[in-house]
């Protein structure tokens, strides 16, 4: 039996593939800790594992905040060396304690990867995005903005880090802080054959595929296509976009389910056409395996589990990372990027997809790479590869 904490951001495209992969392990006899947040409690719980909440740690997003998420690079790694601080006494006496095998710490909660280097750890990066290397960075291409304030912030971060490095962590540089190279024991949650440059990557990477339960659902014999449409769970606030859908598929012969998130009032969208059905949130994994075309925001974990059911999509990327994953699904013909949220053009593309079959036919390749890749139990193996060597090497 060995002894794992897991480590995530309060996100749910973040923490959902890791929660299978919790219960595959708690199942084959392992303890497992996993800091999170209120919002994970319930399903972290029932994984089996214990919950300790960070709430209270993470520091207060303001409402112009919100705007940056995926966007500005550099307020993200000051809220990374804040929480590491706030989090620091915490954290250290309790793994002190409970002397884990090793920490399995998402990308982005870079914290993980600090308290375990701080601690001597044995550290497991879990990406829920496509693998990052200084290769495939080159494709995430930053904006203008982005850049210059990267630039102009740098002072800031340096006395960040300076921090970091007087509460006792080892940091060289930025890069070095968030940068995984080939010998970091890395989980990534895609096929080899979906993530870009995947020869540029060390076997110490497993690409495990989406880690998912599929969950059952009643077949109906649905006449119309269906086109289910989703911004995701962060950045989901576009109410134009949403009244843009409903005016193009308007009048079409199809059923359209909307998730517009809890920001959305919608109310405001009047009164609907029987084929349409709006809500804050749905079951996407039930009604990705009715769904004929997938008009979405290109979050990973969405277009996994569309390619997953072999849905072909239409591509809205939100931010550089969500356009480097619209870019590999066009790349392989299994979706179209679309050029603008206009109405006739979104109306266009719905039937672009819905009549050339070769998007759909190039959907099923991907997903037939993505179902044999092992998913959690895929990842859960990788963990218990990693305690075990750790074993023999001590
Ligand atoms: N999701 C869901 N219901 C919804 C919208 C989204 O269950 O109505 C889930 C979706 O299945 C996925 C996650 O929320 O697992 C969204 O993650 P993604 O990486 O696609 O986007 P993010 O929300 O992080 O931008």
């Amino acid at each position: 039996m060995s002894k794992i904490v897991f480590f995530s951001i309060p996100a749910y495209g973040h923490t959902n593939p890791t929660i299978a992969v919790v219960e595959e392990l708690t199942k084959r006899g392992h303890e497992i800790w996993y800091y999170s947040f209120n919002a994970f409690k319930e399903r972290i719980e029932s994984a089996g594992a214990k919950f300790i909440s960070c709430d209270k740690y993470l520091p207060e997003l303001k409402s112009e905040d919100e705007k940056k998420i995926g966007k500005d690079f550099l307020a993200l790694i000051e809220m990374v060396v804040d929480t590491t601080i706030s989090l620091d006494k915490k954290v250290c006496k309790e793994l002190e304690d409970f002397q884990p095998d090793c920490i399995v710490s998402d990308s982005l909660s870079i914290w993980g990867k600090l308290f375990a280097k701080k601690l001597g750890i044995k550290y497991i990066c879990s990406t829920t995005t496509f693998a990052l290397n200084k290769h495939t960075a080159k494709m995430m291409k930053q904006g203008v903005v982005e850049i210059l304030r990267m630039i102009i912030g740098m002072p800031r971060i340096n006395k960040k880090l300076q921090l970091l490095r007087e509460n006792g962590y080892k940091v060289d540089n930025l890069v070095s802080m968030i940068e995984n190279d080939n010998n970091t024991d890395t989980i990534v949650y895609t096929s080899k054959e979906f993530q870009p440059m995947a020869e540029t990557f060390s076997d110490k990477y497993a690409f495990v595929g989406p880690s998912f339960q599929v969950p059952e659902i009643e077949q109906s014999d649905k006449k119309e296509p269906l086109v289910y449409i989703s911004l995701g769970t962060v950045l989901n606030k576009k109410r134009h976009f949403y009244q843009n859908c409903i005016q193009a598929l308007y009048d079409m012969d199809c059923q359209v389910i909307m998730s517009v998130g809890e920001k959305t009032d919608i109310s405001s969208f009047g009164k609907l056409p029987d084929h349409f059905k709006v809500y804050t949130k749905v079951e996407q994994l039930k009604v990705l395996q009715q769904t004929d075309v997938f008009i979405t925001h290109c979050g990973m974990n969405s277009i996994s589990e569309s390619l997953y059911f072999g849905v072909p999509s239409i591509l809205f990327p939100l931010h550089s990372e969500q356009v480097m994953v619209a870019n590999r699904v066009a790349e392989l013909n299994a979706g179209i990027r679309l050029k603008s949220d206009a109405v006739s053009n979104i109306k266009k593309t719905v039937m672009e997809v819905l009549n050339d079959q070769s998007y759909k036919r190039n959907a099923e390749l991907i997903s037939k790479d993505l179902q044999k890749s092992g998913g959690a139990s895929a990842a859960a193996n990788k963990i218990e590869e990693v305690c075990k060597r750790l074993n023999i090497e001590n």
